[in-house]
């Protein structure tokens, strides 16, 4: 075989992502794998039924565009309950291949060569390559331990007249931090008056514990008025592995989104969108009480750990639980979750892999979106440390 061309690779320093990586690791090794981000309960049982039900049916060729009219209109009657903003199904609703997808696709359709982008660190991994990919130019904002909260004067310093977007992420992966209604209240102050778009990524919208709220940035006329905002039924209904997501945008923001969405995946597995569409509107409660299933198991595992030699940060949203293991070890944190999945059995996530720079700080991530059998025999293993 001749030699293929060289490549210059777009993404120099991205390899493969900590998530395949550390799940491969925890496979290999037959560990309780607490690291990348998905349940391991089954989705609702009505769900499952009424795909069966739409496999059956005629819906078998490409979706409209933007997504089956039923599911949008279920997406904006939800919206609407939840945060008191109308959201036009037919123009201002796009359903998307994952949330993955839905923020790339934004990120496509706003940012050009040399637009500055602010995020916030701990990054999420998909956010960044996404950026640079079409000439964006990131700018980086640190959320620091133990609340992780934004310093709103470093987000000030940081925007420019180059400043085309801001990617906010509440509740927030990895940290389990979420922003509060005087967050949203800071960001409104910078960016009013500026051309500068909003990308919100809201996954974990049901996630939220301690009876807090969860503040949905279309909750704030102001900042929804120039806001994507992006949140994932792999979450709510634990099917990850279908990969369907939604997108929010006022009607010319989205009309820009969907140029892109088209050539991007043009439209989302049809049967499945059908069956979500039923489903939201037989069962609107289940996504309601998705903060009290998640906050009963964050305290289980919490609890279960309270023996344990790991310093457990605060965790307000999200279904990760960030530990500090310097009482234990001082290897960097790759080192320490690879020989905890090796020789303890328990896969966890590095924290710098959040970290464009890397971090030195002793601290990994579980997944707490597992059964109590799972979480407690992974909890035993963690106590013997
Ligand atoms: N954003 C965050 C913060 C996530 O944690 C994830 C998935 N874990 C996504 C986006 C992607 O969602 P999806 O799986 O629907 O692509
Ligand atoms: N978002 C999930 C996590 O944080 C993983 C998703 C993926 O593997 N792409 O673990």
């Amino acid at each position: 075989m001749p030699r293929p061309p060289t490549l210059p690779s777009r993404l120099p320093r991205v390899g493969t992502t900590i998530f395949t990586i550390m799940s491969r690791l925890a496979a290999e090794h037959g560990a309780i794998n607490l690291s990348q981000g998905f349940p391991d309960f089954a989705p609702p049982q009505l769900l499952l039924e009424q795909l069966h039900h739409h496999l059956a049916q005629d819906c078998h060729q490409y979706a409209p565009l933007a997504g089956v009219p039923a599911l949008r209109e279920a997406i904006a009657a939800k919206v609407a309950a939840l945060y008191g903003r109308q959201y036009d199904a037919e123009t201002e609703v796009t359903i998307t291949a994952g949330g993955t997808q839905a923020l790339t696709t934004a990120i496509m359709a706003c940012v050009r060569p040399g637009d500055e982008v602010v995020v916030f660190a701990p990054v999420y991994d998909s956010y960044i390559p996404a950026i640079e990919l079409n000439g964006g130019v990131v700018r980086v904002a640190t959320l620091r331990a133990p609340h992780y909260r934004p310093d709103w004067n470093e987000v000030r310093a940081l925007l420019s007249p180059r400043t085309r977007l801001i990617l906010l992420n509440t509740p927030h992966n990895p940290t389990g931090s979420i922003w509060s209604a005087a967050d949203m209240e800071a960001l409104a102050a910078l960016v009013r008056g500026t051309d500068i778009l909003l990308l919100a990524d809201e996954v974990y919208e049901h996630m939220v514990y301690d009876g807090a709220r969860h503040e949905s940035l279309a909750l704030y006329p102001d900042l929804a008025a120039r806001a994507f905002i992006v949140s994932s039924f792999g979450k709510t209904y634990h099917i990850t592995g279908w990969k369907i997501a939604y997108c929010l945008a006022p009607a010319p923001l989205m009309a820009e989104f969907r140029k892109a969405h088209q050539f991007n995946v043009f439209c989302v597995f049809h049967p499945a969108q059908r069956a979500l569409a039923d489903f939201m509107v037989a069962d609107p409660g289940f996504a309601l009480g998705l903060a009290a299933f998640y906050q009963a198991r964050r305290d289980f595992f919490r609890t279960a750990l309270s023996g344990s030699r790991l310093a457990l940060l605060p965790c307000a949203g999200s279904y990760f639980q960030l530990a500090d293991y310097s009482a234990l070890s001082d290897e960097p944190d790759t080192e320490f979750a690879r020989r905890l999945t090796i020789e303890h059995g328990v896969a966890a996530i590095p924290l710098s892999a959040f970290h464009p720079e890397g971090t030195g700080q002793r601290i990994v991530r579980f997944c707490f979106a597992k059964h109590e059998d799972t979480l407690s025999r992974a909890a035993e293993r963690l106590c013997r440390l």
